[in-house]
């Protein structure tokens, strides 16, 4: 922990973000925030006599800013991919079983993420139930707690939306600082049109944020259209489908999309017409490739979503659908799939999220200001042709050495 003066953390490669990299540079940090940024050799001259900690042969970067996450997944058990829907219905046998030990499971992640990185994490569970453990981590997040109308007993959708929104604001009792509670209406097969309506009026009433699944699987944009196929009554009947519209349509005629909104995946069956009611509502995108690969949910037209001002952000998903929590390494996914550079790749996995999330005033980048989150990687990208690239592969395979969520060290390997 930094001393009442600050200390400046510096290290060979340094890269804001939302400035070119520096060498040699170093962030002074104070009472958890970033003080500057600038050249190691400026910062020292401004700030004598303030200790310095520095990496070495090591890139400093934005901490990851997870857009789209379930942390109460493990992943020695996953269910076989391949189909959504067999998957979900596999998911859904195995729910009472699974209340053992999702506590442990969210823990884990939770720590999977931290030592690669992370640190922020935008979590779904049901009503929150991992709150607790995303709390306990020491990570900056939200927890989106995911209602499902039908286990609320047999009310009116009114009575469901108002039973998720007085969840949401006892979780909100007693959070550390940076964590807060919000709403996620599940998806479009879960949560019928009323009620989807109707939550995302409160969640807007109330300044609060929304997320949802959207657009995931060739299922649901057959259950959408045509009412019938894999995900039709899979948790309970479900008869609002068939209204001939896309998932992306129709979600825009239930008032879900709005700059509040972060919709996870839109990953099959979205049409160029489908990006541009994106743009225009404002939504923002949780890109989540090794979750859709896995489940056959085909892949994301984020290239377009990017050219037309969507925001993106990148999301892991969890770790039945998922080989990791490790948000650099799904990036670099990303970068394969659609033939980005390093530089683009980073920027989504940190500023990127931040935008998604309306946070792009408080992290996803180093600037003075901003919360001091961070990842020291071992990596010292010279000369070569995509320095952010290099750092990316390094965090992406196990090269995080250290991680700082507002100035506090919660992994430390550096041996600096
Ligand atoms: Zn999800």
């Amino acid at each position: 922990m930094e001393g009442a003066r600050g200390e400046i953390l510096a290290s060979r490669v340094l890269f804001p973000v939302t400035a070119p990299l520096l060498r040699e540079g170093g962030v002074l940090v104070r009472d958890g925030r970033i003080l500057a940024v600038g050249r190691l050799e400026e910062l020292r001259r401004e700030h004598p006599g303030l200790p310095v900690r520095h990496f070495g042969e090591r890139a400093i970067v934005p901490g990851a800013v997870n857009v789209h996450a379930h942390l109460g997944f493990r992943r020695k058990d996953r269910p076989e991919g391949g189909s959504f829907s067999r998957w979900l219905a596999r998911l859904i046998e195995r729910l009472p079983e699974k209340e053992a030990w999702t506590a442990e499971a969210a823990r884990d992640s939770a720590r999977e993420a931290i030592e690669a990185g992370t640190t922020f994490m935008a979590e779904s569970s049901p009503y929150g139930e991992c709150l607790p453990q995303l709390a306990a981590s020491g990570l900056a997040g939200f927890v989106f707690a995911e209602f499902f109308p039908h286990e609320i007993g047999g009310g009116t959708p009114e009575e469901a939306v108002e039973h998720i929104v007085g969840r949401v604001r006892e979780l909100r009792g007693g959070l550390p600082e940076r964590v807060e509670a919000h709403v996620s209406v599940h998806a479009p097969y879960t949560v019928d049109p009323e009620s989807s309506r109707l939550a995302a009026r409160r969640v807007r009433e109330l300044g609060w944020r929304l997320a949802i699944h959207l657009s995931e699987s060739p299922e649901e944009v057959e259950f959408v259209r045509d009412g019938t196929g894999g995900l039709k009554d899979i948790f309970a009947r479900n008869d609002w489908g068939g209204v001939g519209l896309s998932p992306v349509r129709y979600a825009e005629r239930v008032e879900l999309l709005g700059p509040e909104t972060i919709a996870a995946h839109l990953a099959t069956g979205v049409s160029e017409e489908d990006v541009a009611v994106l743009a225009r509502t404002g939504v923002a995108a949780a890109h989540c490739p090794r979750s859709n690969e896995y489940l056959g949910c085909g892949v994301s037209p984020v290239p377009l979503m990017l050219a037309s001002g969507v925001r993106v952000g990148m999301g892991t998903d969890g770790l039945w659908s998922s080989p990791s929590m490790n948000l650099f390494e799904e990036t670099l996914a990303a970068v394969r799939l659609h033939g980005f550079d390093g530089e683009t790749g980073l920027r989504l996995a940190t500023h990127g999220g931040a935008r998604a999330l309306g946070l792009e005033g408080e992290v996803g980048s180093l600037e003075a200001g901003k919360w001091a989150d961070l990842a020291v990687v071992d990596a010292s990208p010279g000369a070569g042709p995509d320095p952010a690239r290099e750092v990316l592969e390094a965090a992406a395979g196990g090269g995080v050495v250290a991680t700082a969520v507002g100035g506090r060290f919660l992994h430390d390997r550096s041996g600096a």
